[in-house]
């Protein structure tokens, strides 16, 4: 008897990419025919939590790929409407047999795909599922550690060593590969199944600036090799620190295009490896050069089985800390209205932009919880949710547990300064100018403490503290010295019935400049601490 001919739909999430994709490929062996789809839901993009930064990045992500595919004489289908609706209709109207997706970690993920799995079943749909957005098989870190996930990172790199290697990148679809399952293209494919505009899914474009970061793989693979240049150039040379420059949008950053998944983690890493090899002869590259990507399976690992892992209430790993509710100063944190302008550039940036420097992060999350307002870590990850291109139910989330002290139970309690802090990255105050030009005037010895400019400088500067730009929310001094009070309270009533000794070092307010931030050698942050 002869088999069935193989009908192969492929549905993209994140993962929006040709290379390393070993989901697509699966979809593809052996197929009469393959459609690669992507399926979102237009009544709902505009009030879905994502910002209009990050639904463009989105869809030139998909034009992108669209293109790419077209180069194979393919397309992509963006099929309109929820997943649960979406899937039963084409598995009839293209006779579908096979269903190939990428495995997502995250607790909804697994949640949405188990259902789709169910119907998918049910249709007599064979399904492939394989894992790329991550390097390691998180289920196994889990399991060698006891099953439940580390907490710490030194335990997290301690069962990584015991390891395999990440599995090597896939190399890229190729035209024979498509050739040989071709879907038929209908003459309306643009009308039924094209990449929709901004507009059309409701956002406001008016005021929209150029994108600062151009979504999609192709521009993702050209920032790898920006990326690898300049880390072979910083392997020789010198330490780079953090300084006024990195505050800015680069062209070798890469966090949104791992998040999309426009470039392959595994890609990342095996060329860092393979730089590092031929820079430094055939020593064995240690852990730390992949550094920011392990932080990234850290948190993965830790969120996967944990729904409430963005919340603090019921989350298992969550340090219940009585945060203050404060609206009002939740709403001048988020739109850069604080007073003081350190904070308000960067969270300006981040509403403009979609990204801000690692640093830049620390500064305005420890601004918004245990440093100044006392707000909860959960509604900033909440801004930054909305904000952020690379935001990440698991890195965001669990960046700002750690940040508020709230859990992974790290050692110290750097308070940073909201003036000082931005005074040493930038002393010349052009970034603030930047983000906030109704400051453009002020003379940068008082910058970033404009309310204690003389009155004749406000003036000369045509920005009266106050009228133009508003005085600071908090006495910085007085309210960290009272939220560090509440954090060591917090900590000793723990510690008490807990018995952890988490007050090691007392917690200080310090300048944080001397905290494990530096990069080292290889252009990677101190292994110890995620920033
Ligand atoms: P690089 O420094 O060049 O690092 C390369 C990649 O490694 C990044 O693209 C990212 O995928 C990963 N990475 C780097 N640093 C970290 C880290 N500390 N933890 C985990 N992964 C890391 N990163 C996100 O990708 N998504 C988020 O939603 C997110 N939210 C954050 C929230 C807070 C409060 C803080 C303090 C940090 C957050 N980060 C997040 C981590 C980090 O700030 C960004 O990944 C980094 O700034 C991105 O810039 P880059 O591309 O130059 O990264
Ligand atoms: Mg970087």
């Amino acid at each position: 008897m002869e088999t069935p001919a193989v009908r192969s739909v492929h549905w993209f999430r994140k993962g929006l990419r040709l290379h390393d994709n070993p989901a697509l490929l699966a979809a593809l062996r052996g197929a009469r025919s393959v459609r690669c789809i992507y399926i979102l839901d237009p009544w709902f993009a505009a009030s879905s939590s994502g910002g209009i930064n990050r639904w463009r990045f989105l869809l030139q992500s998909l034009e992108d790929l669209d293109t790419s595919l077209r180069k194979l004489n393919s397309r992509l289908f963006v099929v309109r409407g929820q997943p649960a609706d979406v899937f039963p209709r084409l598995f009839k109207e293209w006779g579908v047999t096979r269903l190939t997706f990428e495995y997502d970690s995250e607790p909804f993920g697994k949640e949405r795909d188990a259902a789709i799995m169910k119907l998918a079943k049910e249709a007599g749909v064979e399904v492939i599922v394989e894992n790329s957005h991550t390097l390691y098989d998180l289920d196994r870190i889990i399991e060698l550690n006891n099953h439940s996930p580390p907490l710490t990172y030194k335990r997290f790199q301690a069962i990584i060593s015991r390891m395999d290697l990440p599995r090597r990148p896939c190399p890229s679809v190729t035209s024979q590969q498509m050739d040989a399952c071709r879907a038929e293209i209908k003459r309306n494919h643009d009308a039924t199944y094209g990449v929709p505009s901004l507009e059309e899914l409701g956002f406001q474009c008016d005021n929209l600036g150029p994108a600062v970061w151009p979504g999609g793989e192709t521009e993702a693979l050209a920032r790898l090799d920006r990326h690898l240049e300049r880390k072979a150039w910083v392997a020789n040379y010198e330490k780079p620190r953090m300084n006024a420059n990195s505050l800015l949008a680069s062209p070798t950053g890469l966090s949104p295009y791992l998040r999309f998944g426009c470039l392959s983690c595994k890609l990342f890493y095996y060329r860092l490896r393979e730089l590092y090899q031929k820079v430094k002869k055939n020593s064995p590259p240690p852990l730390s050069l992949y550094g920011q990507l392990l932080w990234r399976e850290f948190f993965y690992t830790a969120a996967t089985n944990n729904p409430k892992f963005d919340q603090m209430e019921g989350n298992p790993i969550c340090i219940q800390i009585p945060w203050d509710r404060n609206p009002q100063a939740l709403a001048k944190w988020a739109e850069g209205k604080t007073g003081f302008p350190w904070i308000d550039a960067i969270m300006t940036q981040l509403r403009q932009e979609g990204w801000i420097h690692h640093l830049a992060r620390h500064a305005v999350a420890c601004f918004l919880t245990r440093g100044d307002l006392w707000n909860s870590w959960e509604c900033g990850v909440k801004v930054f949710d909305e904000l952020l291109l690379d935001a990440d139910f698991s890195v965001n989330a669990g960046s700002w547990m750690w940040l508020s002290c709230s859990a992974f139970f790290q050692q110290f309690f750097h308070c940073y300064c909201p003036v000082g802090f931005g005074k040493r990255t930038d002393p010349s105050g052009d970034y603030v100018r930047r983000y906030l030009p109704v400051l453009k005037d002020f003379p940068s010895r008082y910058i970033y403490e404009p309310w204690n400019a003389p009155i004749s400088v406000q003036k000369e500067a045509k920005c009266v503290i106050g009228v133009d730009y508003p005085k600071p929310i908090v006495n910085h001094a007085e309210a960290s010295r009272l939220n560090i009070e509440r954090m060591k309270q917090t900590y000793q009533q723990l510690s008490r019935y807990r018995g952890l000794c988490m007050l090691a070092s007392v917690p200080s307010c310090v300048d944080d400049m001397s905290s494990p931030i530096a990069e080292d050698v290889s252009g990677h942050r101190n292994s110890s601490d995620p920033g």
